[in-house]
């Protein structure tokens, strides 16, 4: 994991130190000695990570992280505070302020790399969610609405893997504020439970009796429900070992008994806050790629998805041998209709339209809006036989019953002529096929509209 990391110090053998441990990781790192000049670096430059200490001269690490959250620009970059006094009341401070972490001076090893290794990881996903959006949105020029830091207001769903009842009672308890807990002494039983019910983390407590808590990690991390939900482990004090295979296993963060009530909800609070982002960008992505891809009138998939998804269908069938054909439906006098009844009825006509062509196609079949009044359905393991068939009970569906418009109650009657072509040796790519039916749609207006003509195979 390459990332550039951020440490800022006003006493510079702390820098040293901490600088000194990065590198040895094959980070690498820039350095700031206050508050100001680190603000400057995070504007000018690409930062991953900051190591913020908190007494500096000048303006204080609360300050500097509180501005940072607040500028989009550095909102995302992850910052861990390093306070020199092990006070309870600095935690809470510096969560506010919208610190991601706390390290306690002098810094342990494994601490250190732990704590940056995965907030990098969990910023590395969030980059790549985020860049997808920016495709997605580019692409289909939609969905400028941007998401908001993981919001933690509502209470988190969290999973307690605990054997015993009263240190279940002491943890639920210190959470109580910020999560609703559900406790669990069988490892098992919450793998199920985990999988089955909305969660949003995991806090496997390692004194597991009678299982290894190692193994309930691994299982979460590789079930398909599961692997995104952040895992926090309960460590004794010396097993370093231990944490160590979990992290490497994909474990997000751990704390060391005694447990420490602030910093439990500290990091429990990170890991619900970070997923919350996560799920909202995976969301966003999944919504803008829906939208680029639909048209807007009708919910059909639109060209630009006809466009991509024809070609494999195209290349799949030639592949394996199969059949394929495409329909084209063409509205009749299409241009009488909006002349007479306005364009608003001829939208109201278009849109009963997609209806009568998804309620007589199969699900596998794909019925997109082509432009204008014009549809394609394509067919996959369809011959070009059963597509007339196919086509002239989408003709008679068109014909057989008048389109109503619902804001005037007026009735009309509606006709379309459609083109059908199945692929063969003369045709080598999916626009040759679309040209075929094309062609067959035109000899159908020709020979008189309201007709399903096959293009010669
Ligand atoms: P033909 O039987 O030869 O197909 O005649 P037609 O009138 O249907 O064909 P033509 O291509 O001359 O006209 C198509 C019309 O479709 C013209 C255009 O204004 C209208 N149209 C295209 N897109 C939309 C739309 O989204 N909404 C509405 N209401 N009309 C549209
Ligand atoms: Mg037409
Ligand atoms: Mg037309």
């Amino acid at each position: 994991m390459t990332a550039r990391i951020l440490v800022v110090d006003d006493i510079p053998a702390n820098v040293k130190m901490l600088e000194a441990r990065l590198l040895a990781e094959y980070f690498d790192v820039i350095t700031a000695e206050n508050g100001f000049a680190a603000l400057d670096l995070c504007e000018k430059t690409q930062v991953d990570l900051i190591l913020l200490d908190i007494m500096m001269p000048g303006i204080d690490g609360f300050t500097v992280c509180e501005r940072l959250k607040a500028n989009a620009k550095t909102a995302h970059i992850p910052v861990v505070m390093v306070t020199a006094l092990d006070q309870p009341s600095d935690r809470v401070r510096g969560l506010k302020a919208g610190a991601d972490d706390f390290l306690t001076k002098p810094v342990n090893d494994l601490q250190l790399m732990s704590r940056v290794k995965s907030l990098l990881r969990l910023k590395a996903l969030s980059d790549e969610l985020r860049v997808r959006l920016e495709t997605a949105r580019k692409f289909g020029m939609v969905g400028e609405e941007t998401v908001a830091e993981g919001d933690a207001s509502e209470p988190g769903q969290v999973l307690l893997v605990d054997p015993r009842a009263s240190s279940q009672d002491r943890i639920s308890k210190s959470l109580r504020p910020i999560a609703d807990v559900t406790a669990i002494s069988d490892a098992q039983a919450a793998l199920f439970y985990a999988a089955e019910n909305p969660t949003e983390l995991v806090i496997v407590n390692s004194n597991l009796e009678d299982y290894d808590p190692l193994r309930l990690c691994s299982q979460l991390r590789s079930l398909e429900r599961t692997r995104f939900i952040p895992i926090l482990l309960i460590a004794d004090h010396d097993t370093e070992g231990l944490v160590a295979r979990a992290l490497e296993l994909g474990v997000n963060d751990y704390i060391v008994r005694p447990i420490d009530p602030n910093e439990l909800v500290a990091r429990s609070l990170t890991q619900i806050r970070r997923k919350r982002y996560n799920e909202q960008l995976r969301a966003s992505v999944e919504h803008t790629i829906e939208l680029a891809v639909t048209d807007g009138l009708t919910g059909l998939s639109n060209r630009r998805y006809l466009d991509n998804h024809l070609k494999l269908l195209f290349d799949r069938a030639r592949v394996r041998g199969r059949a394929l054909s495409v329909c084209l439906t063409d509205i009749d006098r299409f241009k009488l209709i909006n002349d007479t009844y306005g364009h608003d009825a001829g939208d109201e006509v278009l849109k009963e339209l997609a209806v009568r062509i998804r309620s007589t196609v199969r699900g596998a079949d794909l019925a997109c809006r082509f432009g204008g009044e014009e549809f394609v359905v394509v067919m996959p393991d369809t011959s070009l036989d059963m597509a007339a068939t196919i086509a002239e009970r989408l003709r008679s569906a068109i014909e057989g019953k008048p389109f109503r418009l619902s804001a005037t109650g007026l009735e009309l009657n509606v006709t379309a002529s459609l083109g059908i072509a199945s692929i063969s040796e003369a045709i080598q790519n999916p626009g040759q096929l679309l040209k075929a039916a094309d062609q067959a749609l035109y000899e159908a207006k020709n020979a008189g509209r309201n007709r399903v003509v096959a293009a010669a195979a």
